[in-house]
């Protein structure tokens, strides 16, 4: 069974007159690496944020067809009530991270969900591992590098241990070599961590190495869907 399943998605923010999305139809089955695109505006943030369940909760607007996470309707889930489920790292971790060192920054997300004590010892530290920052333990959250800082909250959104974890172009504010560090992070996840993974992205190139599935936005709609086979014979 798909972990995601978006039948006929159409969602227009309120006051706006054109849908952001149109009758998308998504179907994303565990352990996939989908790989979203698309020109600025196309909708691919709005679409992140109806996987992770923001939309229609927190933002208001007229939605049509459905997002099912693990078969369950988004639209019957309180807000912040997938986050066990759908993480979702957001292009600037800075309004992401809250807390004072990297520890309680990863410890964050599971007290929230009331995991107990030993088990969020636990995690955080694999957490940690998984996004090699274990030496970032005690550090400070705000004397970090960017690229520090991304895998943070990567770190702190996979201590939730979500089915799903999205990233809304991780590397856009990132420097050559913070990218290449998060993005050794991504392929690491995708090998080792039996998480379903979306990727927003427009540099293909770092990318498309790690990519089961390359799908193309335009103008809110799905403009096409090319598997891994597809995209190897193509070149
Ligand atoms: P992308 O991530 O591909 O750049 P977005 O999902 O951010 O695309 O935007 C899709 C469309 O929705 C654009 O026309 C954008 O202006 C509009 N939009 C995005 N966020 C909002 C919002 N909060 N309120 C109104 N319109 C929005
Ligand atoms: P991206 O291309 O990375 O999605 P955008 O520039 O489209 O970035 O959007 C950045 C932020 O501005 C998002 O939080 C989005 O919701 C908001 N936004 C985008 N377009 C509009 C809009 N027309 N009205 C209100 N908010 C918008």
């Amino acid at each position: 069974t798909p972990v995601i399943e978006i039948n006929q998605l159409t969602f227009t923010y309120q006051g706006e007159q054109n849908a952001a999305l149109s009758q998308v139809d998504l179907r994303l089955y565990p352990g996939e690496f989908i790989t979203i695109t698309g020109p600025s505006g196309c909708g691919k943030s709005t679409l992140a944020m109806c996987l992770a369940g923001f939309i229609p909760t927190a933002f208001p607007g007229e939605m049509m067809g459905e997002v099912l996470i693990q078969g369950h309707d988004t639209r019957k889930y309180p807000e912040g009530g997938l986050s066990g489920i759908v993480g979702l790292v957001q292009q600037d971790p800075e309004g992401q991270l809250c807390t004072l060192t990297v520890a309680d920054e990863v410890a964050f997300g599971p007290e929230n969900l009331c995991v107990p004590p030993e088990e969020i010892r636990s995690r955080v530290i694999t957490s940690l591992e998984a996004v090699d920052g274990m030496h970032l333990f005690h550090r400070q959250v705000h004397t970090l590098s960017g690229g520090e800082k991304q895998r943070v909250a990567i770190a702190s959104v996979l201590a939730m241990k979500p089915a799903l974890l999205i990233l809304d172009e991780p590397t856009a504010n990132l420097d050559p070599r913070c990218t290449r560090e998060v993005l050794q992070v991504l392929a690491k996840l995708q090998r080792e961590q039996a998480v379903s993974l979306v990727i927003i992205e427009h540099r293909l190139e770092q990318v498309l190495p790690w990519t089961d599935r390359l799908i193309r936005m335009d103008q809110g709609r799905i403009a096409s869907s090319i598997d891994r086979a597809v995209m190897l014979q193509g070149g």
